[in-house]
């Protein structure tokens, strides 16, 4: 996993110094002597990780790391303050800046790649969701109003021994946080899964190191706790253990003894991530719930319809109808375009209380409804189905604010077998509509059967895949 990091540093030869250490794990690496430095490369450059030097001349890293946090185009780039500071007073005023870490000079090569995998690995998930949410804003819709900050009511699991996690509990719920204790892994992977919390945190203390791994990988494997934050908590003696809990999937480390500053500072920003991911998944499901939406009808549109009828051509047959209103120019011109869209509201409900659930109905365009029926092979076996939409538009007029407006369809049928072609259909039951208007309206044509797709020509005569 390749990764883009910026390094800043007042002093040159710690730059140095880890350009080379990073080079030779061949990561990218840029290089800035101050904070207002990094944050124009931070803006232009957009590395994936910031390694952040705390005490520079000027503007330090507290207020480096404050402002790229406070940008909303870079606060998702992780920032791992780096330095010779060992309070934890210190510690704590970066996690409040917003940091996501903290590593020690000189720095150690193991933890430094340790923490930039497992980094990586969460900055992956939140870009893919930024750049699908993106595409929804393109699309015009805006997004859902910003994560809560408070903790207060946010859910946290702890395991550990007894008085490990009296302090964790002290710490979170003087927060406003809920805590759930477990008393085993496996309890604790029963019902971590079975109702996820905001958050989980696993003391590596007492020899259980191994159990703990082995309940970081199942939580990572099990889909409802994917994304959980998972916080280890553990003393300077287990460093081997922490560094392998990272590669499996912890996501932070708090040490031993609980600090309660430090707990809560590493749990406000774990949760506040994964609320920010949270936000990200929500924007996209709304987004593609509207992208494959008519806004008018509710029904879905013509780019869902076609994907879904190539889905179901791809299992089987499948067969098309083209629904057009017949005049309904005349209702636009003598009752206004208002009455016009009410009354292409009402068609549309009429036209999905006559269909299975098996058949997808969608707006195709204007007054142009398109039907895709699962499971018919020849336009004939469509005829009983057209039949049924003709009537229910026919039968009874249209009322619109007591109005009463009669409106017929036109319907033109196609169908196909496995592996037929969606446009090729889509067009045979255009055609097939035409004649239907050309017969009078207010009838079914069918199309003419579309030959079966021409069978793949055999191994050798494929040009050589490349
Ligand atoms: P035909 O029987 O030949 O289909 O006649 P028609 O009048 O229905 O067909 P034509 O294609 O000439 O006109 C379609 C009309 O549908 C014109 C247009 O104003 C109306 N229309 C298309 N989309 C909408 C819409 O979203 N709302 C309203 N109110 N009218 C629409
Ligand atoms: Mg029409
Ligand atoms: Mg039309």
């Amino acid at each position: 996993m390749t990764a883009r990091i910026l390094v800043v540093d007042d002093i040159a030869a710690n730059l140095r110094l880890l350009e080379a250490k990073l080079q030779g794990e061949y990561y990218e690496v840029a290089l800035a002597e101050s904070g207002a430095e990094a944050l124009r490369l931070a803006a232009t450059w957009l590395p994936d990780i910031i390694l952040l030097d705390v005490m520079m001349p000027g503007m330090d890293g507290y207020e480096t790391c404050r402002r790229l946090k406070a940008d909303p185009q870079l606060a998702h780039i992780p920032v791992v303050m780096v330095t010779a500071l060992t309070e934890q007073a210190e510690r704590i005023r970066g996690l409040e800046a917003g940091a996501d870490d903290f590593l020690s000079k000189p720095v150690d090569d193991a933890t430094l790649f340790a923490r930039i995998r497992a980094l990586m690995r969460t900055k992956q998930v939140l870009d893919a969701w930024r750049l699908r949410a993106e595409t929804a804003r393109e699309l015009g819709l805006e997004p859902l109003p910003g994560p809560e900050d408070s903790l207060a009511g946010a859910r946290a699991a702890l395991l550990g021994p007894a008085e490990v996690v009296a302090a964790m509990q002290a710490a979170l719920q003087a927060e406003g946080m809920l805590t759930e204790v477990h008393a085993t892994p496996e309890e604790a992977f029963r019902a971590i899964t079975s109702a996820p919390p905001d958050l989980a945190v696993l003391s590596l203390d007492r020899a259980a190191e191994e159990e703990v791994l082995r309940l970081i990988s199942r939580l990572r494997a099990a889909l409802p706790t994917r994304d959980l934050p998972i916080l280890l908590a553990a003393g300077p003696a287990a460093r081997e253990w922490v560094l392998r809990g990272f590669d499996i999937g912890a996501t932070d480390h708090v040490q031993t003894p609980i600090d309660p500053h430090e707990l809560r500072a590493r749990a406000r920003n774990q949760i506040r991530r994964k609320r920010y991911q949270e936000q990200l998944r929500a924007d996209l499901d709304r987004g593609l719930t509207l992208a494959v939406t008519d806004p008018l009808t509710g029904l879905r549109n013509r780019r869902y319809i076609r994907h879904h009828l190539e889905a179901q051509l791809r299992q089987g047959p499948a067969g098309v109808l083209m629904i057009d209103l017949d005049h309904f120019k005349a209702i636009n011109d003598a009752h206004g375009h208002a009455m016009g869209d009410a009354a292409l509201c009402e068609v549309a409900a009429r036209l999905r209380d006559r269909l299975r659930a098996a058949d997808a109905l969608a707006r195709w365009g204007g007054e142009e409804f398109l039907v895709v029926l699962a499971g018919a092979p020849t336009a004939q076996d469509c005829l009983p189905v057209a039949e049924r939409l003709l009537q229910a538009v026919r039968a009874t007029p249209i009322t619109v604010d007591g109005l009463s407006l009669p409106c017929t369809c036109s319907i033109g049928a196609a169908a196909g077998p496995a592996g037929s072609d969606a446009d090729r259909l889509i067009e045979a039951a255009d055609l097939a509509l035409y004649a239907a208007k050309k017969a009078g309206r207010n009838c079914v044509r069918l199309a003419p059967p579309i030959p079966p797709p021409a069978a793949a020509p055999p191994a050798a005569d494929r040009p050589e895949a490349t």
